[in-house]
């Protein structure tokens, strides 16, 4: 344990001491404490095994304070705060990590809104109901809005692809509104599809770099401009984001597109490549090297596209989303390049909840809003009774869902062929003690059955792993939902052996999800990759709690995409008989 740890183990006493309501002299006690060691040079260890001196020699620090000191340095762990950390809901911890948040604000928020999620928190925001609580006002709301990406990730906040795109997109529209910009394109992170986005990259071509500058500046959600400059500015954007825009000329639009989607190892790859061939690249261009090796900047080869580009080095074009610099260049030198599977190829989704349990929508509206993109076919999968803070369905709710379901289809079929098939489903709950929350004798009645593990998640690897095998191994269980369980910036994935979980699933032929929900991409890119690998087929699913959940199938198409996967790796992607047939027997 170093000093960093002890402190923050301080810190964060305090935190929940304060948020429980505790005497404000104890919290400060702990938060002085907390400074005290982080301001330290010498590391606690050593002034504890220095016999003439005493931890409580330090400033703040009582015998009290000093015995735990001990403990940390002993155990690594503090009993009084695991104590506290049962005693406070999960989500307290998420909403003391928003910036301007406190443990008391968080408690009010928890108090009078009954807050459970970040994403909840962020809903209460939009609605307006912040602003009504005692101590908040229509500024703090706007605030927290703003600060609830950065909540997470206490070093440096990395947006949700999602969330990046929805304000590249505001921007782009801006920028494309401006008549001296030509091209306007995105590069970075975001078009390579990464689950997160740092920066976001934008190049634009024109003749009047000066006016495409005044119109980026002019951007009504630009909070500050930190750089100006004749071919490149850069702005803070909305929840802090960093934009770099750079205007290039025409002839090179192909080439900075290149460059600045990156990502870094694709182009070192890619530049050892051309320089085996005597050539050389950069955003500008590829050109002749001369025997010196330096570049001759008149024998310019191309740079307008990035077809071209990728052609003057003796490659196809390679999509983005496989720019990683793993084995893309191998492939694309031997033709071999993935088909990548697109949202148009996707025929079903097999994850979703309804208002029976934690979604916000009825039956009917899911499927009416699933007929409305397309689908031809859906699995409603609403909680098994486990998952009881979701008012999860046993036995006799979920039989009755199916009654509902049976007449909906009717209903659909009544005037010819159906627009869509509904499924019969059930996502149940993997449990702690192992085995399913609902008997195989009413699974057997399902047409489709999710098994995702929510609670247990700190245990040991060897007893989560060995829970999901078992599910696996269970006829009625089609598929492993979010299979390593985590959430992006909000909590890391369980510790499991996903290589046996893989071997498992190849070998009873279950699926496992690519879950889209842009908070889990889970299974990520290259564990779905291994899984393709093994031969375990994929289901990318929405995972939706609501109607417009159903649109977040793109996120999981991405994640698929990197990770090489093709329309036939993925289960719905088939016909509805399709399906059935590449389903496990049982
Ligand atoms: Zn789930
Ligand atoms: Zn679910």
């Amino acid at each position: 344990m170093t000093n960093a740890d002890i402190a923050a183990a301080f810190e964060h006493v305090a935190d929940l001491l304060e948020y429980r309501g505790d005497n404000v002299f104890r919290v400060r006690a702990y938060r002085t404490a907390a400074r005290t060691i982080d301001s330290l040079v010498e590391p606690l260890a050593s002034v504890r095994a220095d016999a003439t001196r005493r931890l409580t020699d330090l400033d703040g620090i009582g015998a009290d304070l000093a015995g735990k000191i001990e403990t940390l340095l002993d155990t690594g762990r503090l009993p009084m705060l695991e104590d506290l950390e049962r005693e406070v809901p999960a989500v307290a911890f998420d909403l003391m990590r928003v910036p301007g948040l406190g443990p008391k604000k968080a408690k009010a928020l928890v108090d009078a809104l009954a807050i459970e999620s970040l994403a909840a928190l962020e809903d209460a925001c939009r609605e307006g109901r912040v602003r009504g609580i005692k101590g908040f006002g229509a500024k703090t709301e706007a605030a927290i809005l703003e600060n609830l990406a950065f909540a997470a990730d206490p070093d440096r906040a990395r947006l949700l692809w999602s969330e990046a795109d929805e304000i590249a997109t505001r921007l782009l529209e801006w920028l494309r509104g401006c008549p001296a910009a030509r091209q306007v394109e995105a590069a970075g992170s975001l078009r390579r599809g990464r689950e997160t986005v740092g920066d976001l990259d934008l190049l634009v071509t024109s003749d009047e770099p000066v006016a495409v500058m005044d119109r980026l500046v002019a951007w009504p959600e630009t909070a500050d401009v930190l750089l100006r400059g004749d071919t490149k500015t850069s702005i803070r954007g909305p929840r802090g984001v960093q934009v770099d825009l750079r205007v290039v000329p025409a002839e090179s639009f192909g080439a900075a597109l290149q460059y600045f989607t990156g990502s870094k190892e694709h182009n070192v790859r890619l530049r050892g490549r051309a320089r085996d061939r005597g050539l050389s690249i950069n955003e500008y261009g590829v050109s002749h090297l001369d025997a010196a090796g330096e570049a001759l900047p008149a024998a310019r080869l191309s740079g307008r596209t990035e077809e071209e580009f990728y052609a003057a080095v003796g490659l196809p074009w390679i999509p983005p989303e496989l720019r990683e610099g793993r084995d893309e260049i191998l492939l694309a030198e031997g033709g071999q390049l993935p088909r990548l599977v697109t949202l148009a190829d996707v025929r079903g989704d097999l994850h979703m909840h309804t208002t029976a349990t934690d979604g916000e929508d009825t039956l009917t509206d899911m499927v009416r809003a699933a007929v409305d993109r397309g689908l031809a076919y859906v699995a409603i999968t609403d909680h098994g009774q486990r998952v009881t803070m979701a008012h999860g369905l046993d036995r006799r709710r979920l039989l009755a869902q199916w009654t509902e379901i049976d007449r909906l289809n009717e209903s659909l079929a009544a005037e010819g062929p159906p627009p869509i098939v509904v499924l019969k489903g059930i996502e149940v709950d993997i449990l702690e003690k192992g085995g399913l929350d609902l008997p195989d004798e009413v699974l057997a009645g399902a047409d489709w059955v999710v098994a995702s593990l929510h609670y247990g998640q700190n245990q040991p690897r060897e007893r989560i792993t060995a829970r999901i095998i078992e599910a696996i191994e269970n006829p009625h269980v089609a598929v492993i939902g979010h299979p390593t369980g985590r959430l992006l910036n909000r909590r890391p994935a369980y510790d499991v052996d996903l290589e046996a979980v893989i071997a498992a699933a190849a070998r009873t032929g279950t699926f496992l999800e690519i879950n889209a929900n842009p908070w889990r991409l889970d299974l990520d890119d290259r564990q779905a990759a291994a899984a393709k690998a093994a031969g375990v087929k994929i289901v990318i699913s929405t995972d939706a709690h609501s109607t417009r959940g159903l649109d977040v199938m793109r996120c999981g198409i991405l994640q698929a995409r990197r990770a090489g996967l093709e329309a036939k790796d993925i289960a719905n992607t088939r016909t509805l008989a399709g399906l059935k047939k590449l389903m496990k027997k049982r």
